[in-house]
């Protein structure tokens, strides 16, 4: 008899099926925690259910196995699944996100910085448990060696048996599991290691083709509506990309607490607008960003894969001097080609710690930085954008200094199901009080210009605080709760400004409670930096409707 200890030597096939079972069922925990809650399967039916989408699921792992692994590869190809799927089980239990493309591309595009905050005891327990220990006994297996054409016809034999089986159980079960799947879309993204098999593929397959298209240069008539006399005339416009920043906790859109207390006194001088209903294009950096600067729109842009030029390029094409300034994990091409300037190598003691800075440090270097730009260009006009740190999670409490907080105690910890929600939300709002800092910081700079200035401010997506059950971001769009979408927005314009372009702030008050998304900042930044091109749609724009004479 085979004992799990047993040292005979295993056929290769039987030892592939041990990792399908293992895979099944400790590699899916999440899976059957999740349909074993849910409020249709109970009791019996909950059994039936949940044996069905097991063996369901056994059939389709195997068959994916005896496809893609062969004995020279069987013993590192297991410790690979057994890592995607142990990681892949953990942010789903411990945040309750699901693993689709835009998942998998944030994880591609992740930082050393982002990644030690979310290393926790229990993450390295989870390894622990889901690779190393299980990888030994792996490892050590001995394995026969067996002749090429035995070997195959038995993994075909098994292939065929696989698809009938999992035939088989569908079929008996498919009431139940097709309004299972129709009621709980979620489900669809939590089958390991399929999910993230997709979505690697996926991914792969989208910026192959991406890579495979030329880059189309975007607004090549653009050129500005009034070229300034003197860089005293010279327009100087900054734009602030706000990140993991959700309106839900943003003073200014009437929350409880007064997260932005400095903004609000910006406001009651009467040159800030706040918009109040403004949806994110994605729910993570990795998609609201190149949508953002996109003049394609959420809905084009998701069905593309041509890649064009962005905002910045045509901004920098009319003739002005633009500078991205980035304290995040980079701006997902976007500024590629324009000045850039990133600070994670700065070490300003009083602002950076640990290989991260502050936001304010991006104020700090900004006139440097502005006076190193193409005088040429200067003259007519600047563009800045600030890319913020933000309220990027977990580890909210690194997001604001101590003069900042106001709210405590914080939430210590990465693993945020082990916080209590009030010290989640304490931490979180603390980092809006910073971003509400470090904006009104900005606009007192540029209120110091003897200049025509303006900001716009807003946040790349929002965040789950644990509604729902929902940590973190990065929910598939359609199936995202209203905090991972709903974020804040605000313009200011300096007086000179005002009276350079003749806009009345009580005509932009009225656009304040209109339903804006991303889809408008292309537009309105170009509005706001007077370009003038084809590409403009004027009602995207939100300033059009306030330009004299309509
Ligand atoms: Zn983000």
């Amino acid at each position: 008899m085979k004992s799990l200890f047993h040292k005979q030597p295993w056929h290769p096939t039987t030892l592939l099926m041990v990792l399908a079972v293992w895979l099944t069922t400790a590699g899916n925990l999440p899976m059957w925690f999740t349909v074993w809650q849910l409020p249709e399967t109970h009791g019996f039916k909950a059994v039936t259910t949940l044996g069905s989408l097991i063996l369901i699921l056994l059939s389709m792992i195997s068959w994916l196995l005896l496809f893609v692994v062969w004995p020279k590869w069987l013993k590192p190809a297991g410790i690979v699944f057994m890592a995607v799927v142990t990681s892949s089980s953990y942010f789903m239990l411990t945040y309750n996100v699901v693993i689709d493309p835009s998942m998998i591309a944030n994880v591609v595009h992740t930082d050393a910085r982002e990644v030690r905050d979310l290393l926790s005891w229990r993450m390295l327990g989870a390894l622990l448990l889901g690779v190393v220990l299980p990888g030994i006994w792996w490892w050590r297996q001995p394995v026969k060696t067996v002749n090429f054409k035995p070997l195959a016809l038995r993994q075909l034999g098994l292939f065929v048996l696989a698809w009938v089986m999992m035939f088989v159980f569908v079929w008996l079960s498919f009431q139940d599991l097709a309004s299972l799947m129709r009621n709980h879309t979620t489900l669809r993204y939590m089958a390991n290691p399929f999910n993230s098999v997709y979505a690697v593929v996926r991914l792969s397959v989208g910026q192959a083709s991406q890579a495979a298209k030329p880059l189309l240069p975007m607004g090549e008539d653009a050129k500005l509506l009034a070229v300034p006399a003197s860089e005293k005339e010279a327009p100087l416009i900054v734009l602030v990309v706000g990140e993991t920043v959700r309106a839900a906790n943003f003073g200014l859109s009437g929350y409880a607490r007064q997260t932005t207390p400095e903004l609000n006194l910006l406001k009651a001088q009467g040159d800030l607008v706040y918009f109040s209903d403004v949806s994110s294009c994605g729910t993570s950096t990795q998609t609201s960003l190149p949508c953002m600067f996109s003049h394609l729109g959420k809905a084009a842009y998701e069905n593309s894969a041509q890649p064009y030029e962005g905002l910045l390029d045509v901004l920098q094409r009319a003739g002005l001097a633009v500078l991205w300034i980035d304290n995040q994990s980079g701006c997902k091409g976007v500024c590629d080609r324009v000045s850039k300037w990133e600070t994670q190598a700065l070490k300003v003691p009083e602002l950076c710690q640990d290989g991260e800075c502050f936001d304010e440090i991006m104020l700090q270097e900004l006139p440097k930085q502005l006076a190193l730009l193409d005088p040429v260009k200067r003259a007519k006009g600047t563009v800045v954008v600030m890319h913020q740190m933000g309220s990027h999670g977990p580890a909210y409490y690194k997001r604001s200094p101590q003069a900042i907080k106001q709210f405590k105690p914080e939430c210590q910890s990465s693993a945020l199901q082990n916080c209590p929600a009030e010290q989640i939300v304490n931490g979180y709002d603390n980092s809006v009080l910073y971003a509400d800092h470090f904006v009104s910081q900005t606009v007192k700079w540029l209120q110091a210009q003897a200049r025509p200035t303006a900001l716009m401010y807003v946040s790349d997506h929002g965040e789950s605080l644990g509604e729902k059950g929902l940590y973190l971001h990065g929910m598939p769009y359609r199936m995202a709760p209203r905090e991972q979408t709903h974020v804040p927005m605000l313009a200011w314009l300096s007086k000179p400004m005002q009276a350079q372009r003749g806009w009345r702030m009580a005509c932009l008050q009225g656009q304040a409670d209109k339903p804006w998304s991303h889809d408008n900042l292309f537009h309105s930044m170009l509005g706001l930096s007077q370009v003038a091109t084809g590409l403009v749609k004027p009602e995207l724009d939100i300033f059009a409707a306030c330009a004299p004479g309509r």
